[in-house]
């Protein structure tokens, strides 16, 4: 159960497609990067109908299961400082800060309720190689030229309460977010000229002159498609063996009473995240819960599977314990997990797939601010608009081929396995 989606405001999902309906626009998926997209064509294209088709209920996919970090700052895990090449980390900082940007003035405009808030977030390590990777980092920041703050470990109980770690480094840029919540708002806040169906997923689709998306109860001819279903996107025809479908997990407790919050200590909002990519995330929420996120599994025909939610609940569980051995009594009220899309080369696709299907695909995990602002631009480019970021998106190389089964599961499996054993305290 997504803890995310039920302590988030209840909304009416809209009704699921039915019979047959004629569109210049049709968008697949209704998480960030189609809403984004389905907005910015709305607003792009005034006179022109944009239906909107969404598998679940808005709020309830990918979009509302993540830990709520809408980040900044690029994080170029091949390079050794972090940020790798100059002019690229300053195009991707641009495009996040961009991505954060709409989402505040919608979430403004809208008066959206899900707690956004400008609280930074702290990056950090327990072990000595935790720590090299902030040094590390560090630099790559100087170098870009970006605010951060060295805290050391005594430091951090008046943070974030815990004193488990050795350092951290602080960084102003990152906005929180109640995801849920927000996905929810934003699909409520879609211009007139978009109609959005939820509970209703493709499963057959005729490419041509027109195209034609089919479902149990119906057909949507366009003339024009924009895929925005992330993974699912191969499924389509597209990006064939180069997005790999990998679940993470996250619990969230029940709310802290006020004698455990005064144990507990330190700010009444933060969000960490680890050092190392494998480690765990943690955040506290308005309503006094903590987050713990960690584990990974690959799920190639990109289904959850039930037996990994209890295993990582116990991970979290034990995660949790060793940070807040201050709250002994405090269980978890929400276990789940969520699909990412990750590429091998860590690159998103964004630009034409075939005659008249336009695609913003493949998240690689930071989606939040990566996909409002790839759906947006992509919408922007059908416009005919052009500028610096459109031109780098358009310029990438998108994401490479991956061996083939059974090579791929086991490459896959054994690197995660690796890297969440060698992560160790971390996670
Ligand atoms: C536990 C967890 C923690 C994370 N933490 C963060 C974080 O802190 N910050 C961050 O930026 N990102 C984070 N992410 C990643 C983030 O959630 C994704 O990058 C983001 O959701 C991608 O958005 P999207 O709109 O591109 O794709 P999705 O959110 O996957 O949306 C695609 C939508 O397409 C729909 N769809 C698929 N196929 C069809 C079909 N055939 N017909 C109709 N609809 C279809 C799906 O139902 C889905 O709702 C995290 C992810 C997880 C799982």
């Amino acid at each position: 159960m997504c803890g995310w989606y039920h302590t988030s405001p209840q909304r009416h999902p809209r009704p699921s497609h039915a019979g047959q309906t004629k569109a210049r626009w049709a968008v697949v998926g209704a998480g960030f990067t189609g809403l984004a997209a389905a907005r910015q064509l709305a607003l792009n294209f005034p006179d022109d109908e944009i239906v909107l088709v969404e598998a679940q209920e808005v709020g309830f996919g990918t979009s509302g299961r993540n830990a709520g970090f809408a980040i900044d700052l690029p994080h170029d895990i091949g390079a050794d400082d972090y940020i790798g090449d100059i002019a690229t980390a300053k195009t991707t900082l641009k495009l996040n800060v961009l991505g954060q940007t709409i989402l505040r003035d919608i979430v403004a405009t809208h008066g959206i309720d899900c707690h956004l808030s400008a609280s930074g977030k702290y990056q950090a390590a327990v072990a000595e190689r935790g720590v090299a990777v902030l040094d590390a980092y560090r630099r790559g920041l100087d170098k870009l030229g970006q605010p951060y703050e060295v805290i050391e470990g005594k430091d951090l109980p008046s943070h974030i309460g815990t004193s488990f770690y050795r350092k951290a480094l602080f960084t102003p840029g990152t906005v929180l977010v109640q995801p849920s919540a927000l996905v929810k708002g934003l699909a409520d806040a879609l211009p007139s000229n978009v109609t959005l169906h939820e509970h209703t997923p493709i499963t057959d689709v005729e490419y041509g002159e027109k195209i034609v998306l089919a479902h149990r109860g119906g057909r949507i001819t366009a003339d024009k498609l924009v895929l925005a279903n992330n993974a699912f996107g191969m499924r389509f025809g597209f990006l064939q063996r180069t997005m790999l479908p990998v679940f993470l997990y996250a619990s969230l407790t029940r709310p802290l009473t006020e004698a455990e919050q005064a144990q507990l200590g330190g700010k009444p909002f933060w969000g960490v995240i680890p050092a190392d990519p494998f480690g765990s995330t943690l955040r506290r929420t308005h309503d006094n819960r903590i987050l713990v996120r960690n584990s990974f599994s690959f799920n190639p025909d990109g289904r959850p599977k039930e037996q990994y939610l209890s295993r990582f609940a116990e991970r979290h569980r034990r995660s949790f314990e060793r940070r807040f051995p201050m709250l002994p009594d405090v269980g978890f009220d929400y276990t789940w997990s969520g699909s990412l899309a990750l590429s091998h080369n860590h690159k998103g696709f964004f630009g034409q797939l075939a005659p008249n299907v336009y695609g913003a695909l493949c998240c690689n995990g930071l989606g939040i601010t990566r996909g409002t602002v790839t759906g947006t631009l992509l919408a922007d480019w059908l416009a005919g608009k052009r500028g610096d970021l459109i031109d780098f998106l358009l310029a990438t190389s998108g994401p490479n081929k991956t061996p083939p089964e059974p090579f791929l599961s086991m490459g896959v499996n054994a690197t995660l396995w690796w890297g969440q054993r060698k992560a160790g305290l971390e996670s």
